[in-house]
């Protein structure tokens, strides 16, 4: 058992971000919370990635890739596109026009006001998560609009689960929702890959 209460990690602000990235031939992107400025000396940047992720794996191989900075007017479908599928089975870059090209990958063309494009130096195995300490190729600062923070997602954009009579558990970490009377001990939800620890019944 936890001695502590790992709830106070949900004081912990963060941005929303979608990481791009390729292998050669395909084309990947991410939803990410978890980019943070890590060192002004060089300017090092310390972007955490899952595991379970398939750009984690492109990161890995090709060492590359980008930060797109979300702003307060990315849409639920932009969460929808990149963080509610998996690269393996989907091109998230099917229907989307980039706004230029940056380590192989692209940069969107919307619904961002910065990018950084980055090239890992070090990376840590935290377990469920790969943690890349990198240094920055390119950035560029697209125009003046508020950043997505994941508090703003949460009151602003994710969509408020429906008064249905259904049966089910939503994941208080992403809103996804699991229809079933049971939700199994060892599920892991989908899209942010928090456990069954982080699912409350619907109402
Ligand atoms: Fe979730």
């Amino acid at each position: 058992m936890k001695q502590y209460d790992s709830k106070a990690l949900f004081k912990l602000g963060y941005g929303l971000y979608v990481l791009t990235a390729s292998d050669g031939l395909r084309l990947n992107g991410m939803i990410c919370n978890t980019v943070s400025q890590a060192a002004s000396s060089p300017e090092l940047i310390a972007v955490s990635v899952n595991k379970a992720n398939y750009t984690c794996e492109m990161i890995l191989n090709g060492g590359k890739f980008n930060v797109n900075c979300l702003t307060e007017e990315a849409p639920f479908s932009v969460f929808r596109q990149f963080g509610f599928c998996s690269g393996r089975d989907t091109d998230k870059f099917a229907d989307e026009k980039a706004f230029c090209t940056k380590n192989g990958a692209p940069v969107l063309s919307k619904y961002i006001n910065a990018f950084i494009s980055l090239e890992v130096v070090n990376s840590l195995d935290l377990g469920s998560h790969m943690l890349f300490i990198c240094k920055i190729e390119d950035a560029a600062v697209l125009n003046d609009k508020p950043s997505m923070t994941y508090a703003y997602y949460h009151s602003r954009v994710k969509p408020k689960p429906e008064k249905t009579r259904k049966k089910g558990f939503v994941c208080k970490i992403c809103g996804y929702i699991y229809e079933g009377d049971v939700l199994p001990d060892d599920f892991i939800c989908p899209i942010c890959k928090h456990g069954a620890a982080d699912f409350e019944p619907l109402e």
